[in-house]
């Protein structure tokens, strides 16, 4: 089993900094059942790649499995694939071999995991159920996918196709930890057997490596379901913490379809309440201390929000803007939509919030980033009721999921320091529509989506306020419904975009 790492950064030869191994010696680890060797197979500035080889030794797995329980001599213990396909023995060679470049540490080159690096892995060889499976697994988290197929037997061309798959995987932009990390969760899901036992631990290790990305994939009901081995006692709470989202973040450029997984049935496809009963961020004590304006995130729900901020994302790219706003930017989700756009020269990201501000610090990585791309980025503290003069000057502005955690008698205030003051030419604002939520059933007439919503309106109240805002500030505004439109209730979430008239 051999599994190649090329990159084409400059000089290519960091790749050996980032995998903490020399690309000048041949190095080994022990594994159960054999062992893995690293070693590059060129290594200049302008190209360099690494390789691990797994050699298995089938004898030695039998051992290793206490003879797998069985008695006497099966030819199948030692004649079978695993010495030569990606599995479950990769994954802890990947570990063992790449752990702290998976963790994304690097001493000598601290700021170097932060970088996203053109990245061509290629294994050989995947068994998947199909050929279809690597691209359907691959592709939402941004690879180019090739799938080499094999005749089983090159001499019995009428046999047909192999099952097994050389697989060559392609990104423009990745740290290598998070391909890293990809190919340590999901060439096991390919390959569908693990050579130990599965428990929690198993989970807490999904949990731990997948929650970055998973919880935003359209199969992920299928990747927990595999990565599990279908132990239903530990697939469903851990696709239920999957979703409640402690480490919700970065969106697949498409919105995944709902997984059935994720809601309870004839629920629509909103609301934290609907998938799990989740605590809420607030409830998980999150929330910021002080003043009623000060509110965490509520609608965890996971497509619908992902949807919204990069379909708010979609629209401020097509502006082509260069200085953008993020007013209420909470975690800084829509922040990372946004600086992955490079023509955006600078984004400021604004909340009220300092514990939302040092989470999203967090996880935009600021303390790591390449200087140049730190310049591009701010995040200020700051309340959207007070004049601030740091706001003026930008090309667009978002406020997503904001208003309804304002009340409603403070908006007047708000206007004026968006509309009034600051005056970006373009502006952002969702909010939910209050006329979808007779569709959660877990929600009573009445009741908000999330405790800390002021409150939540229908189309018609939130045309009402976009329309005299417009006018008395000198916009246009259009409406647009967010997420799924049902007849009669209109889409989950909505937005009015604001474009300045004169
Ligand atoms: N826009 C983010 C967060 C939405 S939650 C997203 O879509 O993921 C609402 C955010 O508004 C919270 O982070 C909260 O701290 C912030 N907020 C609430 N009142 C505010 C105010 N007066 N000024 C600035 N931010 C405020």
């Amino acid at each position: 089993m051999l599994l190649t790492i090329s990159t084409t950064y400059q000089p290519a030869t960091d790749l050996g900094y980032l995998l903490h191994k020399n690309p000048a010696r041949l190095q080994s680890v022990e594994i159960t059942g054999g062992q893995a060797h690293v070693f590059y197979p060129e290594a200049t500035a302008e190209r360099c790649t690494a390789a691990l080889l797994l050699d298995l030794d089938p004898v030695g797995l039998v051992r290793g499995r206490g003879n797998g329980g069985q008695d006497g001599f099966t030819l199948e213990q030692y004649v079978n694939d695993r010495p030569y396909v990606a599995s479950s023995f990769l994954s802890v060679a990947l570990s063992k071999a790449f752990g702290t470049a998976m963790n994304g540490t690097c001493k000598d080159r601290p700021t170097l995991p932060a970088q996203p690096l053109p990245l061509v892995a290629k294994v050989a060889v995947v068994s998947a159920p199909g050929p279809d499976w690597p691209r359907r697994l691959f592709e939402p988290l941004g690879y180019a996918v090739e799938v080499e197929t094999t005749l089983l037997d090159p001499t019995m061309p009428e046999w047909g196709n192999s099952s097994y798959y050389t697989l060559t995987l392609r990104h423009e932009a990745i740290r290598l930890s998070e391909l890293l990390t990809h190919l340590y969760v999901l060439l096991p899901v390919l390959d569908n057997d693990k050579h130990y036992y599965i428990d929690q631990q198993e989970a807490e290790k999904l949990l731990h490596r997948g929650g970055d990305w998973l919880p935003q994939h359209p199969e992920r009901g299928f990747i927990t379901r595999r990565y599990l081995r279908y132990l239903a006692g530990i697939v469903n709470p851990t696709l239920a913490r999957l979703l409640e989202g402690d480490e919700l973040n970065d969106p697949a450029d498409e919105t995944p379809p709902p997984d059935p997984l994720s809601k309870k049935e004839g629920a629509p496809d909103d609301s934290a309440r609907s998938i799990s009963g989740a605590p809420s961020f607030l409830e998980r004590g999150l929330a910021p201390e002080g003043s009623r304006e000060v509110n965490a995130e509520g609608d965890r729900r996971l497509s619908l929000h992902d949807q919204r901020l990069q379909q708010v994302a979609h629209e401020i790219y097509q502006l082509a803007p260069k200085r953008v706003l993020d007013l209420g930017c909470g975690e800084g989700k829509l922040l990372r939509l946004l600086l992955r756009q490079p023509k955006i020269e600078y984004i400021l990201g604004m909340d009220v919030s300092h514990q939302a501000l040092s989470r999203a610090a967090q996880r935009l990585h600021l303390d790591e980033m390449p200087p140049r791309q730190r310049t591009r980025i701010d995040l200020i503290q700051g309340s959207l009721l007070y004049r601030d003069d740091r706001l003026a000057g930008f090309d667009a502005a978002a406020l997503v999921e904001v208003i309804e955690h304002l009340d409603e008698n403070r908006l007047a205030a708000l206007e004026a320091v968006v509309f009034g003051q600051a005056r970006p030419a373009h502006v952002f604002v969702t909010s939910p529509n209050a006329d979808y939520n007779q569709l959660f059933e877990k929600l009573n007439a009445g009741e908000f989506r999330h405790d800390d919503h002021r409150f939540e309106w229908s189309r018609a109240e939130f045309a009402a306020w976009a329309a005299g805002l417009a006018e008395r500030h000198g916009y246009q505004v259009r409406l647009v419904g967010m997420g799924e439109e049902v007849e009669g209730v209109g889409a989950p979430s909505q937005m009015a975009v604001f474009v300045l008239s004169d």
